[in-house]
């Protein structure tokens, strides 16, 4: 007689028992409970695999165990989970068919947006043939979720390099020991994208894995620069240009573009996209918020002005602060824009939420004595996604409108 065999041991051996409170979470659709809405979690090792219950001990799903993050627990299923890799390969293998539904005319797309597709923790961007994986919760960091990660990426997609961005901040956060950033498959770590078109129509890019700030590219604008594109015209300005993402995609409809920003590499590697695509722009160091001053008090005048802070608000606290930063800058722009002029205006700050930027940009608006009228109502480009319960997933903000005297 054929032996049995062994059952498998389950791996989510592990409970967490919530509060009320952090049941009512659940139930809202949100998948974070935060380490108050924990009522029990005895012996949780970091990163475990975890059976998440009610205060009765009713089963409500499993979830990613941190035990440093005030993000205690990240759902990942709604029933019970045993083999973490298992279900990682899956789930990366369904972001990837999910992004063939909904991106097109790029070689550089969002492939895992973490929560947004199920996968709390992760982010893998694709450059052409160079992905880039960023690793942010202790779960998604143990050793067997790393390789199912990387070679469901390397069957799936076929990439001639892997490369790991590591945010020292965030492995100190998570108490996960220091990495360094690099190659994690393959030789390859630099390439050139192109986006929004086609090898002969599209904005190329150059792309390094080990240089530059995120992952080396701003890819949640991607749409929003094929939108801005639509109504730029005549003298543009792209403050907060870093490596030239707007600039590059305003040339074709502008008689010129100026880019500013403080960093001076982003401006080189701007430099270098410039020729890359063949065009002429003027690239300017500085201060965004002085140079604005200055312009406007010399009388510049421009017909396309887009403003792409950085994020002003890192916590709820610096809102205040935040949307004054973000009043003056659209102050200063509104007041540069000829009648008929175009406002392309941004924020990346989550806790700026869509009608705080809104009301602060008609608040600059009123000020500057121009009346807007909105063309795009915009956000992070669809590779991004957003989980309507998770509003954490959202985060950019992109207006774009018509100015009138
Ligand atoms: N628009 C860019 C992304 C901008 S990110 C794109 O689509 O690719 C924000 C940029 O602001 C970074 O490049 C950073 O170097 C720059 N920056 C930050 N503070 C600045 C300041 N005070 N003045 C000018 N640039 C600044």
């Amino acid at each position: 007689m054929p032996m049995k065999p062994p059952a498998p041991t389950p791996e989510a051996q592990f409970s967490v028992k919530l509060s009320p409170r952090g049941v009512a979470r659940l139930k809202s659709g949100h998948v974070w409970v935060y380490r108050s809405d924990v009522a029990a979690a005895e012996d949780v090792p970091p990163g475990a695999l975890v059976r998440v219950t009610d205060p009765r001990g009713k089963f409500v799903g499993t979830a990613l165990y941190s035990s440093s993050s005030q993000i205690a627990i990240r759902m990942i299923s709604r029933d019970e989970v045993t083999d973490l890799p298992v279900l990682v390969a899956e789930r990366v293998r369904a972001a990837i068919a999910y992004r063939k539904g909904i991106v097109s005319n790029t070689d550089a797309y969002r492939v895992v947006f973490s929560e947004g597709d199920f996968l709390p923790g992760l982010i893998v961007d694709r450059y052409n043939d160079v992905l880039s994986v960023q690793i942010l919760t202790q779960a998604m960091d143990a050793e067997p979720v790393r390789e199912a990660v990387l070679e469901t990426l390397v069957s799936e997609l076929k990439p001639a390099g892997i490369v790991e961005r590591v945010g020292a901040r965030i492995r100190d956060l998570e108490q996960l020991p220091p990495r360094r950033s690099g190659l994690l498959w393959g030789e390859k770590s630099a390439t050139v994208i192109t986006m929004n078109g086609g090898p002969v129509d599209g904005v190329r890019f150059h792309y390094d894995g080990l240089e530059g700030q995120k992952t080396g590219a701003f890819l949640d604008q991607r749409e929003n620069y094929a939108a801005a594109a639509q109504y730029a015209h005549g003298e543009a300005l792209d403050v907060f240009c870093y490596q030239g993402g707007f600039a590059l995609h305003l040339a074709p409809r502008c008689s010129s573009v100026t880019g500013v920003d403080s960093s001076r590499p982003a401006l080189e590697m701007a430099e270098k996209n410039t020729a890359l695509n063949g065009r002429e722009l003027e690239w300017i160091e500085g201060n965004a918020f002085d140079l604005l001053k200055e312009y406007a008090a010399a009388g510049r005048r421009y017909d396309t002005i887009v403003l792409d802070p950085p994020a002003f608000a890192k916590t709820k606290r610096d809102l205040d602060k935040a949307l004054r930063g973000y009043k003056e800058l659209n102050l200063r722009a509104l007041k540069m824009l000829r009648p008929g002029g175009i406002l392309v205006t941004c924020s990346c700050s989550f806790h700026v939420g869509p009608q705080d930027f809104l009301e602060t940009v008609a608040d600059a608006a009123r000020d500057a004595h121009k009346s807007l009228r909105i063309l795009e109502n915009r956000t992070q480009a669809k590779d991004h996604p957003t989980l309507l319960s998770v509003p954490e997933t959202s985060y950019l903000k992109c207006l774009i409108s018509n100015v009138s005297v």
